[in-house]
């Protein structure tokens, strides 16, 4: 066996900014400890996100050039609905700017109706809508409608060194309690997240897949998929569940979507577009009231607030994701680093899921309670010791106040370090892991933080801190 090498090399490339560790400190106070507050620019090594951050091959810039900015029936909209159409089967599909775009034409549809004068009166406060983990954007689209967002993920997923294939996996039994308890006319949608983002990139299985699809089918209740990293999780389900060795990646998306009544999916992630993503679906009144929400907020159906070249890029890149070469390079160099932290006493989430290392840091910095945020704690400290940006995934993201005002903490307080596409080399990696190692030695110096400044929804990205 030889080594995992990068199936690409290297035609154009970006210079990164060194600052010293007391630069870092001044950044670090006028971003108010909060990642998404810093200038890219004073940024050595980004893992903040994958997002929209993915190295374009040079056939995407070509069909940047080559797109076409018609306003209406564009020809990179017709290729771009060929290649989503082959890989995930719906007769309609939509594009929008983003994921999130998609999530709130999705959800506003699910959880409103049209009265006789064809307003939209919201009925969202009864409802409720499963999922293995709702991602942040997803739980604030669905509580923004005032339904209830619910993480219904096996148990195995919420514990960080248990091991399981499929730690992503829904709970299906507690999915069926959940559409008994609720009434199934109450659950517009049940949704899957592959991988499972928000619980440590984790894969979900295709028989789970398939059975979560039987349970919807008994019970009338549409299944959508957020797809963001479908190519991760195929490739996860042709490594590890039998029966799929020897398919294609193609054919196993193929499958995992035929359960499936529809998608969200945000195109910055698998389909290494800088921005894009769509909602697809079967059901042909959904798709007509999507269609008409699409048109007041977003634009055309055949661009959705998109540059025809965007289309463009992420039909290319979809074709290109599905690349085994790829993927296997993909998850080896995300286990890569996970394997280099696990050999040096960090605590990850295990096994090392597709697109990022989840650190614990309730466990690596046990001595900050959760209540002053040890993986906001932790993020903050990797910035100012290496330069590093990541993010918290845990009571600042998925925290919430019950009605006196305590903290109700997250199921786990994680700091994610993403691996942009085709970005970084194997020496930028050592030299993360190098810095954990560093700051591993002098962790219990590490103070946690509060919260001084917060909005009501998807609070990670805008509230300030202060140092405890
Ligand atoms: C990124 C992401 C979204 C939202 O997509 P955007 O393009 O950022 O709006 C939704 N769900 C999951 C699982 C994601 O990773």
């Amino acid at each position: 066996m030889h080594t995992i090498i990068e199936p690409f090399r290297i035609k154009s490339v970006e210079k990164i900014k060194f600052t010293t560790i007391e630069d870092r400190e001044k950044i670090l106070e006028k971003a108010y400890y909060n990642p998404f507050l810093i200038p890219a620019e004073d940024v050595l090594i980004d893992l903040l996100t994958d997002s929209g951050t993915s190295a374009m091959s040079a056939q995407q810039w070509a069909g940047i050039m080559d797109g076409d900015e018609s306003y209406a029936g564009s020809r990179s909209y017709f290729r771009f609905e060929e290649v989503t159409k082959k890989i995930f089967g719906y007769k309609h599909i939509i594009p929008v700017h983003q994921g999130r775009a998609a999530e709130r034409i999705l959800f506003t549809n699910f959880l409103s109706k049209t009265d006789e004068n064809g307003n939209l009166i919201m009925t969202g406060r009864s409802k409720g809508i499963p999922n293995n983990n709702h991602f942040d954007t997803t739980r604030a689209n669905i509580e923004f409608n005032d339904a209830e967002a619910v993480d219904l993920v096996i148990e195995e997923g919420k514990h960080p060194a248990t091991i399981h294939p499929f730690k992503g996996n829904i709970d299906l039994v507690k999915l069926e309690e959940y559409i008994q308890k609720k009434g199934a006319e109450n659950i517009p949608v049940i949704m899957l997240t592959i991988t499972n983002n928000a619980g440590g990139g984790q894969p979900v299985s295709m028989e789970n897949i398939r059975k979560t699809g039987e349970i919807a089918k008994k019970h009338g209740i549409p299944f959508f998929m957020d797809a963001c990293r479908f190519a991760e999780n195929a490739y996860f389900i042709k490594l590890r569940e039998k029966g799929y060795e020897n398919k294609c990646i193609l054919e196993i998306a193929q499958e995992m979507f035929s359960y499936t009544d529809g998608c969200t999916m945000s195109a910055k992630k698998d389909a290494f577009a800088n921005i894009g993503g769509f909602v697809a679906m079967n059901d042909e009144e959904l798709y007509t009231r999507c269609r008409n929400l699409l048109i007041i907020t977003e634009g055309f159906e055949t661009y959705g607030g998109l540059a025809g070249r965007d289309m463009e890029a992420i039909a290319q890149g979809l074709e290109e994701i599905l690349d085994e070469h790829y993927l296997q390079y993909r998850i080896r160099s995300t286990a890569y680093l996970g394997d280099k932290l696990t050999a040096n006493g960090i605590p990850i989430i295990l096994p090392v899921g597709g697109h990022a290392i989840y650190v614990d840091a309730k466990e690596f910095l046990s001595h900050i309670p959760v209540e002053q945020y040890p993986g906001q704690a932790l993020v903050c400290e990797l910035f100012r010791m290496g330069g590093i940006r990541s993010v918290e995934i845990g009571s600042i993201m998925f925290g919430k106040y019950d009605k006196d005002g305590k903290m109700v903490p997250a199921d786990m307080e994680l700091v994610r370090l993403a691996i942009p596409r085709r970005v970084y080399t194997q020496s930028h990696i050592d030299y993360v892991a190098e810095v954990f190692i560093e700051l591993k030695n002098n962790k219990d110096k590490i103070k946690g933080v509060k919260i001084i400044e917060e909005p009501k929804f998807l609070r990670h990205f805008t509230s300030k801190f202060s140092l405890v």
